[in-house]
């Protein structure tokens, strides 16, 4: 790793530029094999790559990272030291291997040109990534912690999981409405266009990603057992000054709900769905297509799941129709459409998806006041008091359409943030060097 670093920085003084596409040169399967060891990961010594963990991935454990000079590397010096001539050289620009992009293509549509991602299909790193999350906390108790050691180890390993889960999300939420870039030139090898919309499969394989992994209660394996272990150390040292503030009992539903809420928000952002809608207008006539109505539909379903079939029988407070964890998310979601539902929105949103959203809303006041009149089922107050909050609550949004000030629209802007407590400060996100 210290050569890594050291081949990094040398790039750097020898003029090399930031190159986040060189780890989509290769499958995860082909670096975790025993002919891959030594070879290049990446396309590029100027990546940020995590640490190579094959976990589900290929036949051995491959090297933890990258271990000599890519191509990429190569090509670049090869222009600006060699003397061969530049034109020359440039005409090997679509070569696969030398894949390239840099900081500023980081928050453009094409989501391989990321910081920390991982593989030539990096979905496939962000389902592997959460696996060996949800693996490793099962774990947390009996292996995570040591005889002697503090339970407060526990929550920094649970935290720490499930940053790494939400890091997996956020790479996932860039596949949609995505498009796959090169800055090929007329008349460069292939004539491939400069801008392709990636796959509809790839894209409703992200979304899965994203709603499997936020918003159904299992994807947080919490229990009892591990909340009641759950705790901090207070240290007034360095060991422990960061906790000072924080509860000792962890504060699941405010951690939960802001992680939702950062989810919904990789999907349901102005940016996102304006990409999603042009994606359609670009697609050939044949083309299967992800659309703003599909995007729509598939997070309501997700988030109101439970309201498919109706409540059945006899709910109480402790056994409640609707989990706490959900009725969070139900009603981060019809803030979210109430948001995109204000045809003078941030300016960002097209008429569609307004209209769209306003739609949605209609009809989930229909399923949520047809679910509160189910003959013989008796809610639950919780999930009563909720469903009825929610109708009420869709009804002055459709009514108040003319009344609402656009300066109190919450959210919008693309991705997602990590406003995360008690983190160490993450690498991932200080592109510094
Ligand atoms: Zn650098």
């Amino acid at each position: 790793m210290l050569r890594e670093v050291v081949m990094h920085e040398v790039g750097h003084t020898l003029g090399l530029r930031h190159n986040f596409k060189g780890s989509t040169i290769h499958t995860l399967a082909e670096i975790n094999t025993d002919e891959f060891k030594g070879q290049p990961h990446s396309g590029s010594v100027m990546d940020y790559l995590p640490i190579n963990i094959n976990y589900e991935l290929g036949e051995t454990q491959g090297d933890w990272t990258q271990v000599t000079i890519g191509p990429y590397d190569m090509w670049a010096i090869e222009y600006g030291y060699i003397g061969k001539k530049p034109e020359k050289v440039l005409k090997r620009v679509s070569e696969p291997l030398l894949a390239y992009a840099t900081d500023e293509d980081t928050w453009g549509p094409d989501p391989r040109a990321r910081r920390f991602d991982n593989g030539m299909n990096p979905l496939t790193y962000a389902e592997s990534q959460i696996g060996l999350a949800q693996h490793l906390r099962s774990k947390i108790l009996e292996d995570m912690v040591e005889d002697g050691e503090s339970w407060a180890e526990a929550r920094k390993a649970y935290d720490m999981l499930l940053y790494k889960q939400l890091g997996a999300v956020n790479i996932a939420s860039g596949w949609i409405g995505g498009s796959y870039l090169n800055r090929d030139k007329k008349g460069d090898e292939g004539d491939r266009d400069p801008i392709t919309p990636i796959e509809a499969d790839q894209q409703r394989r992200a979304i899965q990603i994203v709603l499997e992994n936020t918003m159904r209660d299992e994807a947080y394996g919490l229990s009892p057992k591990l909340l009641r272990r759950m705790t901090v150390d207070k240290w007034w040292d360095d060991g422990g000054q960061r906790y000072i503030f924080q509860d000792e009992t962890y504060p699941v539903h405010d951690k939960i709900a802001g992680i939702q809420a950062m989810a919904m928000n990789g999907i349901l952002n102005p940016q996102t769905l304006n990409r999603v809608y042009d994606n359609e207008f670009r697609a050939t006539e044949d083309e299967d297509v992800v659309t703003v109505p599909e995007v729509l539909t598939t997070v309501r379903d997700a988030v109101w799941g439970e309201l498919d079939g109706g409540p059945q029988g006899t709910y109480s407070a402790r056994s409640p129709y609707i989990s706490s964890l959900r009725r969070n998310a139900q009603r981060e979601h019809l803030n979210r459409l109430i948001d995109l539902s204000m045809p003078a929105g941030s300016g960002f949103y097209t008429a569609p998806v307004s209209n769209l959203s306003r739609m949605q809303l209609r009809e989930l006041k229909g399923t949520i006041d047809s679910a509160m009149r189910r003959k013989g089922a008796d809610l639950d107050p919780y999930s009563r008091a909720h469903l009825a909050e929610a109708s009420s609550l869709i009804d002055r949004a459709l009514n108040a359409q003319y009344l609402y000030n656009t300066d109190d629209i919450a959210g919008g802007g693309g991705g997602m943030m990590f406003p995360f407590m008690g983190q160490p400060a993450s690498n991932a996100d200080s592109p510094s060097n």
